[in-house]
């Protein structure tokens, strides 16, 4: 698959995202996030995946103002979400206000509803108008299965661009991925890596990196690539953060995405928005 690094996903509405960029949830320190942000853009990244909840909006918006690029903001594709706590019309007008003001922008280009909770129907309203009104230039989701769209659908007005949700090789989210193709809404993999656990020591991976002498997070990010995914992989190392984008001087044979396939067990590290334990969670 020839795929470049300025190459990106367009969205149904005619806008673009970046195919790689950086998360930067669990960057809670001010100086870890920003250098992080500035290494990212020097290697080429030129999309960053923030949240109300990570609390660093702050942060990125610094990043942003400091970034030693032309026309940065333009240049830039940044996304946060909604939490929780904020669902309803006029508390998601209030939050995308907050949020806005954090990053001090006057525009965002993406903002999704972080998990499908409560009455995520009522945020998705409030959401199309911020769109209507040019201060998002793309709505979309993050953690929705195929159910909460169908129900999304039954009201809204916009489709959705995208939708975020855990994707990695031991929970490779076929059926959704073809769902969501169907409904040309782009796919986006959270905690691409699996959260950098016990999965980067995987026998398969080691050797399918040694065939192409990268390595094993490069093998597992070109393979979300390849699979359509737009990634946005964390990392504060720097060397690490150049390798994470540095995934277009190789490609994987069939053979190797079959191989990578195969290590699918429907293993989650984060929380599934359909179990007992998240509703209760949410609901409480
Ligand atoms: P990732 O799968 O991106 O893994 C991050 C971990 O892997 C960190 O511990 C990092 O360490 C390590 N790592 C990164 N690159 C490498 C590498 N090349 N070699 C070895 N280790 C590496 O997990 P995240 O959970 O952070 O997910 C990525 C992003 O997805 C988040 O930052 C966030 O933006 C988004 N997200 C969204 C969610 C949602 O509900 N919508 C939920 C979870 C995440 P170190 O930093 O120390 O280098």
């Amino acid at each position: 698959m020839d795929l470049k690094v300025t190459d990106t996903k367009k969205f149904h509405n005619g806008q673009e995202i970046p195919l790689v960029g950086l998360g930067v949830w669990k960057m809670r320190d001010e100086k870890e996030a920003i250098e992080a942000i500035q290494v990212a853009i020097e290697s080429g990244y030129r999309a960053i995946d923030t949240a109300k909840v990570y609390e660093n909006e702050e942060y990125v918006g610094q990043a942003i103002r400091e970034a030693g690029i032309a026309r940065a903001r333009e240049a830039l594709t940044i996304t946060s979400k909604l939490w929780n706590a904020d669902h309803g019309y006029d508390e998601t007008l209030r939050a995308f206000d907050t949020t806005l003001k954090k990053l001090q922008l006057d525009y965002l280009d993406l903002y999704l509803i972080h998990w499908p909770v409560l009455a995520y129907k009522d945020s998705w309203r409030a959401m199309e108008r911020l769109y209507n009104e040019g201060l998002i230039k793309s709505i979309g989701v993050s953690n929705f299965h195929q159910h909460h769209l169908e129900n999304l659908f039954t009201t809204a007005n916009e489709k959705p661009v995208i939708d975020q949700i855990e994707i990695h090789p031991l929970l490779s989210q076929k059926p959704l991925k073809a769902y969501l193709e169907s409904q040309d809404i782009v796919h986006e993999a959270w905690s691409p890596l699996a959260q950098g656990g016990e999965l980067l020591k995987n026998q398969t991976l080691q050797r399918i990196a040694n065939k192409y002498n990268v390595t094993i997070p490069q093998v597992i990010l070109r393979w979300h690539l390849n699979n359509g995914s737009v990634i946005i992989p964390k990392s504060v190392t720097p060397e690490r953060i150049r390798a994470n984008i540095d995934l277009f001087g190789f490609d994987l044979a069939t053979s190797d995405m079959a191989e990578i396939d195969a290590l699918n067990k429907d293993e989650r590290k984060g929380s599934n928005p359909d179990s007992e334990e998240f509703l209760a969670r949410v609901w409480k």
